[in-house]
C-alpha cells in the first residue's frame, strides 16, 4: 500500500526514485508524484494513474541531488492530481510525502488557516506540510542545529495517527528527513548517497545496507551521513542490516506476471521454508527463533492467531492442524476486530500473528495490544527485520523470497506449511508419537515434488478457466481442512478477476448459498479422501441436482462418479497435514487463468494494495 522513496546524493535523484517507485508499484496505488531539488529550486510533478504517466511527465532521465517521491493510495480526498503527493506548504518551503492517516488533520488545518496558510488539496497530508512550515518559520537559528530538523520534530509531536514521511526544505538542499509512527520506513545507506523508502524492494538496486526505523524515530540524512533520534530526541545507535534478497528475485524473468511467477516458485519457497528445520532423527520440526522452550510451550493452554486477509485463512488452517495434531485449543481472530474488542484471554494464551510483510497495520496493533496485556507473542512473516518480526517475543521467517503479486500465493502456502510444522512441533512436545512424527516429516519433504506435479497440469487448468471465465458468481466449497482453502479460493478469484465468489463449508451451503446455484454459477469443490468424503460427495449431488456446474479439485484416491463432475483436477495422494497446501495450487491457477481470460491486470488488481499499512 502506498510507497515512499526519498534520495540524497549524486545527480540522479529523479531516475533512482522513478526506478524505486516502479519497484513499489505492486503495492497498489492510484497516483504518483515527485519533488526534486535542482539548482533552480523545487520542481514538483504529480499524475493520477500509473508511474508510467509520471515518467512521461518527467521527461528523460530526471536528475537532481535531492528529492522525495510517492505512490498514493487515497484515504482522504479523491484520486486527483491536487491530492497526489508531494504536498508543498503554502509558503513553498516544505515538501512532504506521507503514508498513513493523520487523524487530527482537521483541527490542525483550522489552526493553520487562522495563521494564514492556504490549502490546495483535500488530504490530511497537506496539513502536515503546512504545520512543518509554520514551526520552521518560528524556529530560531541556533548554531550547530538544523532549523529544518527541529521544525519537523516539533510538528510531529502534534500529530495523532499513523505516518511514514519524507520531507525536504528549499532552504536545505543538502538534507533529507524521514520519520515513522505506525507506517513502515527504512533507510538505505549507500556510497555517497542515502535513501529513505517504505519498502526494501525500492532501494536494493542502490544498496543492500538498510536500517529499519522504529516507531517515533526521525532520521536526518545527508549524502555521506545520517543520524537517527528517538521520539524523545535521544540519539539512536542504528543497526545496519544486510538485505539478503537478490534484486533479480523481484523481477519477472520469463514470466508474464508476478502472480504466475510466484505460483510457480512455490516448490522452491516451500523447500526454503523447511530447510534446516527438521530434527536429525526425522521425527519433528524445530525453529531457531521461537525463544520459548518446550517447557514453556507445555504450559500453553490456548493459542490465539491474529491476522488479516489471506494470512487469516492460513491461521484457520493452523487452527485445524494444531487442534488435531497438538490437541491445543486454538482461536483465530481478525486483527482489526481483536485490537478493539478487549477480549478476555486465559493467562496461558500464546498469541501468534501471521503477516507476509510483517507490516500489516491492524496485525501490528493487535499484537501490541496483546503484548501490553502481558501475553507471549510469536509471528510468522516473510520480511526479515519487519516491524512485527522485531516486536514479537520470537518468530519464524518464511524465507519464501519477495512476494510482489498483490494476490498472495507463495506466501500463503508457505505460511500454511509453517503452520503444519508448528503443529508437528507442538504435537511432538505433547502427544504425537515418534512414528506419527516421522510420517509427517516425510509428507512435508515430499511436498515440493508434489506441488511441481500439480503445476505440470497448468494447461489443463487453463482450459477449464477458459470454459468458466464469463461466470459472474462462483462458489468454493470444502469441509474441514478444505474449508479455509475454499475461503482462500474465493478470495483469490475475487481479487484478480472481480468475479463474485463465496467460500463455504460444503454442508453449510444448504443454509443459504444454495439459492445461488444455477447453470450459470459454477461450484469448485475441494474434496479429499477419508471419512468425510461421502459427505462431500452428497453435497456435490445436491449441487448437480440443481444443474450447477461442478469443478472438482480432488485427491487422486477419491472415487468420483464421472456423471456429476463437469471438470476434474487431480492432486497427488498425501498425508492430511499437507493437503491444504496441495489443494491450494489448482485453486490459485484457476483464479489466475480466469483473470487472464477476462483481461484483468492480475498484478495490479483494482483498489487493492499489497501490504495494508492503513487501518
Ligand atoms: N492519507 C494520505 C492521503 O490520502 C496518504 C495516503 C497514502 O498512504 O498513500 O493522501
Amino acid at each position: 500500500m502506498c510507497g515512499i522513496v526519498g534520495y540524497i546524493g549524486r545527480d540522479r535523484a529523479g531516475s533512482v526514485m522513478l526506478d524505486g517507485l516502479k519497484r513499489l508499484e505492486y503495492r497498489g496505488y492510484d497516483s504518483a508524484g515527485m519533488a526534486i531539488m535542482n539548482g533552480q529550486g523545487l520542481e514538483t510533478t504529480r499524475r493520477t494513474g500509473r508511474v508510467a504517466e509520471l515518467e512521461k511527465a518527467l521527461g528523460n532521465s530526471p536528475g537532481g541531488r535531492l528529492g522525495i517521491s510517492h505512490t498514493r493510495w487515497a484515504t482522504h480526498g479523491d484520486v486527483t492530481e491536487e491530492n497526489a503527493h508531494p504536498h508543498v506548504s503554502s509558503d513553498e518551503k516544505i515538501a512532504v510525502v506521507h503514508n498513513g492517516v493523520i487523524e487530527n488533520y482537521l483541527s490542525m488545518k483550522k489552526f493553520l488557516i487562522e495563521k494564514g496558510y492556504t490549502f490546495q488539496s483535500e488530504t490530511d497530508t497537506e496539513a502536515l506540510a503546512n504545520l512543518i512550515a509554520y514551526h520552521y518559520a518560528k524556529e530560531p537559528e541556533v548554531a550547530g542545529k538544523s532549523r529544518f530538523l527541529e521544525s519537523v520534530r516539533k510538528s510531529l509531536r502534534h500529530v495523532e495517527g499513523a505516518y511514514g514521511i519524507a520531507v525536504i526544505c528549499t532552504d536545505y538542499p543538502d538534507e533529507l528527513i524521514g520519520a515513522r509512527k505506525g507506517s513502515p520506513l527504512i533507510v538505505g545507506i549507500g556510497k555517497g548517497e542515502n535513501l529513505i523508502a517504505s519498502d526494501v524492494n525500492a532501494i536494493t538496486q542502490c544498496t543492500q545496507n538498510v536500517i529499519y526505523l522504529n516507531d517515533g524515530e526521525v532520521v536526518h540524512l545527508q549524502k555521506e551521513e545520517f543520524a537517527i533520534t528517538s521520539a524523545s530526541s535521544k540519539d539512536v545507535e542504528a543497526i545496519i542490516h544486510q538485505v539478503d534478497w537478490d534484486t533479480s528475485e523481484a523481477e519477472l524473468g520469463d514470466f508474464q506476471h508476478f502472480m504466475e511467477k510466484e505460483i510457480f516458485e512455490q516448490p522452491t519457497a516451500l523447500e526454503n521454508g523447511m530447510r534446516g528445520r527438521f530434527s536429525d532423527d526425522g521425527s519433528t520440526a524445530f525453529f531457531g527463533g521461537l525463544n520459548l522452550s518446550p517447557r514453556d510451550l507445555c504450559n500453553v493452554d490456548r493459542i490465539l492467531f491474529i491476522a488479516c486477509g489471506t494470512a487469516w485463512h492460513a491461521c484457520l488452517v493452523a487452527e485445524y492442524l494444531i487442534e488435531r495434531y497438538a490437541r491445543i485449543p486454538v482461536e483465530v481472530e481478525y486483527a482489526s476486530e481483536f485490537r478493539y474488542r478487549n477480549a478476555p484471554l486465559d493467562k496461558n494464551t500464546l498469541v501468534f500473528a501471521i503477516s507476509q510483510s510483517g507490516e500489516t497495520i491492524d496485525t501490528l496493533a493487535a499484537l501490541r495490544e496483546a503484548k501490553r496485556k502481558g501475553y507471549r507473542t510469536l509471528s510468522i512473516n516473510n520480511s526479515v527485520g519487519s516491524t512485527i518480526a522485531r516486536e514479537c517475543d520470537g518468530g519464524i521467517y518464511q524465507h519464501a523470497g519477495p512476494e510482489i503479486g498483490v494476490a498472495s500465493t507463495k506466501a500463503f502456502t508457505s505460511q500454511v506449511m509453517l503452520a503444519a510444522m508448528v503443529a508437528l512441533y507442538l504435537g511432538r512436545i505433547r502427544n504425537l508419537s515418534f512414528d506419527q512424527g516421522t510420517q509427517i516429516v516425510e509428507a512435508l519433504k515430499e511436498l515440493p515434488k508434489q506441488v511441481r506435479e500439480i503445476l505440470g497440469q497448468s494447461d489443463h487448468i487453463a482450459s477449464i478457466a477458459k470454459k468458466y471465465a464469463q461466470a459472474e458468481d462462483f462458489l468454493f466449497l470444502g469441509r474441514q481442512l478444505m474449508f479455509p482453502i475454499a475461503l482462500e479460493g474465493a478470495l483469490k478469484l475475487k481479487e484478480v478477476s472481480y468475479i463474485h465468489a463465496e467460500g463455504y463449508p460444503a454442508a453449510e451451503m444448504k443454509h443459504g448459498p444454495i439459492a445461488l446455484i444455477s447453470p450459470e454459477c459454477p461450484s469448485v469443490f475441494l474434496a479429499t479422501s477419508g471419512g468425510i468424503f461421502p459427505k462431500s460427495l452428497a453435497n456435490m449431488q445436491e449441487v448437480k441436482a440443481r444443474k450447477g456446474p461442478i469443478i472438482c479439485v480432488a485427491s487422486e484416491d477419491c472415487d468420483l462418479p464421472a456423471e456429476i463432475i463437469d471438470d476434474l483436477i487431480k492432486v497427488p495422494e498425501s498425508h492430511d497435514i499437507v493437503r491444504p497446501i496441495l489443494m491450494s495450487i489448482p485453486v490459485q491457477l484457476l483464479s489466475y487463468y480466469i483473470a487472464l481470460e477476462r483481461g484483468c491486470d492480475v498484478d495490479k488488481p483494482r483498489n487493492l494494495a499489497k501490504s495494508v499499512t492503513v487501518e
